[in-house]
């Protein structure tokens, strides 16, 4: 086995941003070298690794020289580019996540004839090469209102996604390929992360729960562990490893389901890498998410992934209305209440809703950790100066 700590190993991620700062972490606790290539000078990751390079991530020059220079590449965001993976994988590269997961992952119909192929409950759609076959089967009554419109590409953090009532709904949206999906009745929205090394030791996280504002339907909370009934979260994480063992997956995979009605679940999407849903690992449990993708990736054996306590995270966005250098407002009030961590992501300017941080809550009881987790979102504020 290579030895990664205190030497000459390197490791390349591909992307620095929070995520990459994140993990970040734990290579430095492992002293493990690395070199991050990310497009802005300003990147969260570019303190914490041993040679930061400025540089396109969708650029296939750019990215293949980055590889070559590097031990084993990873990436903390799915829009590099995948022809440059694939051609370091095929002249002997370490690359893990696989190129090929990811060039599944990255279109959303591919995406979901994976899950029809592997028997992995998903909700049922068609696939439209473009916008006038889709209003053409609208027209002749394949497909039937309400419905759910997402682009094949280049969808992130709901942008490429659109619920559509009426044709009109369509207009706006672009002409490129797209999926046309069911509406799920949903009573709740859970992510499970699943770790799998290469010689296939696979575990997985307890289920979170993603609590929605009930106006503005934006993720609030993500809640670990989820209040669920006990067998809907087996087998919520018996889906999510299947998932994981379908694509013969190396790294994390945080899969989304829906939990419909009648307590079926269906596998929404997956990300190939730590998540969002996965930060409150960093305090609440055993092996955090970032540690456990190191160990994975590394074929190292894979850490425990219980909870020590329940977990809440916050998402720190910024505020609508303030653009400009940032400031968190009140954050010396929650870091006064118990069991309460802020994570500020290093970006200089905030944005509406841009995400600038998370706040962890971790407490023995979920329910009181709930509680300080709206004290915390009432009080802390994203502004500008
Ligand atoms: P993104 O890749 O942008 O995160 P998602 O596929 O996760 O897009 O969709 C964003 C949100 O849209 C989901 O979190 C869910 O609330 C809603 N959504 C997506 N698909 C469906 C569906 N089939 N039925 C009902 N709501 C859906």
């Amino acid at each position: 086995m290579a030895n990664y700590f205190s030497s000459n190993f390197t490791l390349g991620i591909l992307g620095g941003g929070q995520l990459g700062k994140m993990l970040l972490y734990e290579t430095r606790k492992f002293d493990i070298k690395t070199h991050v290539l990310d497009p802005s000078a300003e990147a969260p990751c570019r303190i914490a690794c041993d040679l930061f390079q400025q540089g396109a991530l969708m650029d296939f020059d750019t990215v293949y020289q980055f590889g070559k220079k590097v031990d084993l590449l990873t990436f903390e965001i799915e829009g590099v580019n995948v022809e440059a993976l694939e051609k370091l994988e095929s002249e002997g590269k370490k690359v893990y996540p696989s190129p090929k997961t990811l060039r599944t992952i990255q279109d959303k119909g591919l995406q979901k004839q994976f899950y029809q192929k592997h028997q992995i409950p998903t909700a049922p759609f068609q696939i439209f090469e473009h916008k006038a076959l889709l209003l053409q089967a609208l027209k002749d009554g394949v497909i039937a209102l309400p419905f759910v419109w997402k682009s094949c590409t280049g969808g992130y953090d709901g942008r490429g996604v659109s619920i559509i009532r009426s044709k009109e709904d369509l207009t706006p949206l672009p002409q490129g390929p797209c999926i046309a999906e069911e509406m799920v009745p949903f009573k709740n929205e859970l992510a499970v992360i699943v770790a799998r090394n290469p010689s296939g030791e696979v575990k997985t996280y307890p289920v979170v729960e993603m609590e929605f504002h009930p106006v503005a339907n934006q993720v609030e909370y993500v809640i670990c562990p989820a209040r669920i009934a006990n067998d809907v979260a087996e087998k919520a994480r018996q889906v999510a490893q299947k998932v994981s063992q379908s694509f013969e997956h190396v790294g994390l995979l945080a899969v989304e389901l829906f939990q419909t009605e009648l307590d079926d679940l269906l596998v929404n999407e997956v990300a190939p890498r730590p998540h969002n849903s996965g930060h409150f690992s960093i305090e609440a449990s055993y092996t955090n998410q970032f540690e456990q993708h190191l160990r994975a990736i590394l074929n190292l054996p894979l850490g425990k992934t219980a909870s020590k306590v329940a977990g809440i995270m916050v998402n720190l966005v910024g505020e609508e209305g303030y653009s400009g250098e940032v400031v968190y407002q009140n954050i010396e009030k929650i870091m006064a209440m118990e069991g309460v961590t802020p994570h500020i992501y290093g970006k200089k300017e905030t944005r509406p809703f841009r995400k600038m941080g998370h706040v962890t809550i971790i407490d023995e009881a979920v329910s009181r950790a709930r509680k300080t987790a709206e004290i915390v979102k009432k009080t802390i504020r994203v502004i500008s100066k």
